[in-house]
């Protein structure tokens, strides 16, 4: 049976918080799920600093304040990052959010980082994936059995296009479980290119860059494949492999999706398709849209809600390769459903 994804249109001069209480009040079934006394884990990502694009704290409120009425105990979290910034630990992650306004008051529930100070607050379960044979996520993961996964839609450095999938996958690893899942992709310099201004140098997390004869290497044994060096550089000196390395990353970050949510009872996942950038919201800033706002998609099904966000939003048009031959996102949609971790076919509910 296809899965129901619904999907509230914004309509002109609409507010977006309109927009999403007619989403909230068409899947009010999916949300009873979330029963009085259970704990609900909220993910959301809130971007580095200077990124305005990522989800706003109103929207978790109406969430929280719903779930709240029925009883439930939300809480909403993020986890730390690989790559240099304000959300590589704890302290300077939660600084940052409450300067955003994900605070108490503002979300009517917490907001906590889920692996800790450093990032390391995080355990281990066996897995048999092709890649991945041992995941590495915060402690609750394997407990918890409430999840709502809420995600902006962006395009992405790596796949091309970035929903529910990587928010859950790369999202609710920790950091060691978000350095096995891009430890692949080993970026190298292209030294006509690369005019050693030290950028890459100076962002690199694990210090795998040097000067060599006047031009930037990159050490691959201590690479782990972040792709901070690929932003960094405003030379275009750092190339990734699109053909093999990517489709490797992608193929991890569905094993993690599919091996933390395999293991968490009850789920909904919602993707809001507002001021949507090439970059993701840990690159982007206040970059001008590729695509015109949307509305908001939710599902149970994971894979369904990120490809119909994927349908509606390109209309089979060329959005998201950024002139690339290579299509990432359609190999991580195939390889997704291959192991289980959701349906592409969907039954689509316009609210
Ligand atoms: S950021 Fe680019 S141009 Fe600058 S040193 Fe690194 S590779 Fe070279
Ligand atoms: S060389 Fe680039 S991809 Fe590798 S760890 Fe350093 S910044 Fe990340």
């Amino acid at each position: 049976m296809k899965p129901d994804v619904y999907f509230s249109r914004i309509k002109k001069g609409q507010d977006r918080s309109d927009c999403f209480k007619s989403l909230l009040e068409k899947i009010s079934t999916p949300l009873r799920d979330f029963k009085k006394g259970s704990f609900v884990g909220i993910k959301i990502t809130i971007g580095e600093k200077q990124n305005k694009g990522h989800i706003k704290p109103e929207f978790v409120k109406i969430l929280c304040d719903k779930l709240k009425k029925q009883g439930a105990k939300p809480f909403v979290f993020d986890t730390n990052v690989i790559y240099k910034g304000e959300r590589q630990n704890a302290v300077d992650h939660l600084n940052l959010a409450y300067g955003k306004g994900f605070t108490i008051d503002k979300l009517g529930c917490p907001f906590i980082v889920a692996d800790g100070v450093f990032g390391t607050d995080s355990k281990n379960i066996k897995v048999n994936y092709s890649h991945i044979k041992e995941l590495r996520v915060p402690s609750f993961v394997g407990v918890l059995d409430d999840l709502i996964v809420l995600s902006h839609i962006t395009g992405h450095l790596m796949s091309g296009y970035a929903g529910s999938v990587k928010n859950a996958g790369m999202g609710m690893a920790s950091r060691a479980g978000k350095q096995a899942q891009h430890s692949s992709l080993k970026p190298a310099i292209n030294s006509e290119h690369c005019t050693m201004c030290g950028c890459c140098i100076e962002i690199c997390p694990v210090s795998a860059i040097s000067e060599v004869k006047g031009k930037a290497f990159i050490n691959s044994k201590i690479c782990v494949g972040c792709g901070e060096c690929i932003s960094a550089c405003k030379f275009d000196a750092v190339n990734i492999n699109w053909h093999e390395d990517v489709n490797i990353f992608l193929e991890r970050m569905a094993e993690y999706a599919d091996g933390i949510l395999s293991r968490i009872k009850r789920k909904v996942f919602i993707n809001f398709a507002f001021d949507i950038t090439e970059e993701c919201d840990c690159l982007a800033g206040d970059d001008p849209k590729i695509i015109e706002d949307m509305g908001i998609f939710a599902s149970r099904d994971i894979l369904a809600v990120d490809k119909a966000c994927f349908d509606i939003l390109t209309k089979g048009k060329d959005v998201f390769s950024r002139g690339k031959k290579a299509k990432p996102y359609l190999h991580q949609f195939k390889y997704a459903e291959k192991i289980g971790l959701g349906k592409l076919d969907y039954n689509l509910i316009e609210v």
